[in-house]
């Protein structure tokens, strides 16, 4: 039983095609992804996306005049919560990271020119793009550290610097990268943000970090964009490909990632579920010692936590989406923190308590858990790791509260004296009126 947030039945009917075309159709084949070539992948869903596309289902996210529905945050997360079942689902409805993330910036700092060059192709699914921030050499949680620079030279900026983690730059079409280009400005006010196109001179991927969602590099990941490792060597990008003025890269990459937070979110949701899916059907079918695995308290633990963790975090999500639907993203930024690192752990948690009750079937890759169980630990850093989100909400929450002379020794008696008080004048109150 799940919490039961029933919207219009003209949406309800989308809610359900959608479902119907992740479960029927895109999570069988995903199953199977690891063994098709890009091209078998791409005729397979391609026909998946055209569905997408004349139900205006493409790239929901976005408001209205970029293509999109603008259907609101409370709808999309309802919406995302299905397609974060599989992992190619959002490729297919358009809603991939880091190419949504990437539209959302290109629509709020782009110029005209940059649109048609950039934004429209991405939108339509021709163009794929990367987002480059972290450097190995700085804390990717203390963004105003940043060292790679852009230098105007003429009408062009040479490119210096070293970023890694990446992801999809080693395949995509165009790097959106933040650079220094202003270095005696604020902590704020010196990093822009610029398009590198690929095969630029100067901008070289020096490897794909191996990582725990993207272990390899053999048959197999072949669709994987991974995460890049980019050596930025006099790289040469016309001055026109600033994106906003320069020193707006602070603003544009805040804007750009809480969209990305809370669709990640929503997802979570959907993995979640799918995850307990598993759990609870295992539970109830696996004999041992003459009863289900169900029977046993500590399963029975396994099974009323995650439930309850993942209502948790799924009325924390939908609250920070009705939150931003009705006071805006900029003030729902406690909210989005709180869910990006609930989110997180609660789908970790849950995933891996799914693998526990399979056993040995649940740490092997017949089944999906191992992967979901790799890809999930990676929320728990990237876009933010727990504790920068925790620190980000405590700081925001102690704001709310004013320091007290004498706390607590003059407080504390103080408010007892109070309570004592009060009480007193409700036993008088009582006896008058016995
Ligand atoms: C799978 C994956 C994909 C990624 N994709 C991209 C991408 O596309 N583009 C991109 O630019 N970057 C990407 N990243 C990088 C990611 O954004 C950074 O890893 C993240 O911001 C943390 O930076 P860092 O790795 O430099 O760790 P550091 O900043 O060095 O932090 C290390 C640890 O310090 C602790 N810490 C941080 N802040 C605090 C605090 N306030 N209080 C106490 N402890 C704290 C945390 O435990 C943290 O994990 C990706 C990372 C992963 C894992």
């Amino acid at each position: 039983m799940a919490w039961d947030f029933r919207t219009d039945a003209d949406f309800q009917a989308e809610l359900d095609w959608i479902r119907d075309v992740v479960v029927n159709q895109i999570e069988p084949l995903d199953l199977v992804k690891h063994e098709m070539s890009p091209e078998s992948w791409k005729r397979a869903t391609d026909p998946i996306k055209q569905q997408v596309q004349d139900r205006n289902l493409w790239a929901a996210h976005l408001d209205p005049e970029l293509g999109g529905q603008g259907m609101g945050q409370v709808r999309l997360a309802l919406m995302h919560e299905i397609l974060g079942r599989t992992a190619s689902a959002p490729n297919l409805f358009g809603n991939q990271a880091p190419d949504s993330g990437n539209s959302e910036l290109l629509a709020i700092g782009a110029n005209d020119e940059q649109k048609a060059k950039w934004l429209w192709p991405l939108l339509a699914g021709e163009l794929t793009s990367s987002f480059s921030l972290t450097e190995p050499e700085t804390a990717g949680s203390d963004p105003t550290q940043i060292q790679t620079t852009a230098v105007l030279d003429g009408d062009e900026y040479v490119i210096n610097g070293h970023k890694w983690f990446a992801s999809n730059a080693a395949v995509a079409d165009f790097v959106l990268a933040m650079v220094v280009t202003n270095p005696d400005g604020g902590p704020y006010e010196r990093a822009s943000m610029i398009c590198i196109e690929r095969g630029t001179p100067g901008m070289n991927i020096v490897r794909n970090v191996h990582t725990m969602d993207h272990p390899f590099d053999g048959p197999g990941d072949q669709h994987l964009g991974g995460h890049a490792e980019i050596l930025f060597e006099d790289c040469r990008v016309p001055r026109a490909n600033l994106i906003g003025n320069p020193g707006e890269g602070f603003l544009l990459a805040q804007k750009r990632l809480s969209g990305g937070r809370i669709h990640h979110a929503m997802r979570w949701i959907g993995t979640c579920h799918r995850a307990f899916d598993m759990m609870c059907e295992r539970a109830v079918s696996r004999q041992m010692h003459g009863r289900t695995l169900g029977d046993k308290q500590f399963v029975q633990d396994f099974v009323a936590e995650s439930r309850t963790e993942i209502d948790a975090a799924r009325l924390l999500t939908l609250h920070a989406a009705w939150h931003w639907d009705t006071y805006g993203a900029e003030k729902s930024r406690v909210q989005i923190a709180q869910i990006k690192y609930w989110g997180a752990r609660v789908l970790y948690n849950v995933i891996d308590r799914s693998i526990q009750v399979h056993g040995a079937m649940g740490f092997s890759t017949d089944l999906p858990l191992e992967r979901m169980y790799r890809i999930a630990r990676n929320f728990r850093i990237s876009d933010g790791a727990d504790e920068t989100h925790k620190s980000f909400i405590a700081r925001r929450v102690l704001k709310e509260y004013k320091p007290v002379d004498g706390y607590p020794t003059e407080h504390v008696p103080t408010r007892r004296a109070e309570a004592e008080q009060r009480f007193a004048e409700f036993l008088d109150l009582a006896t008058a009126n016995s």
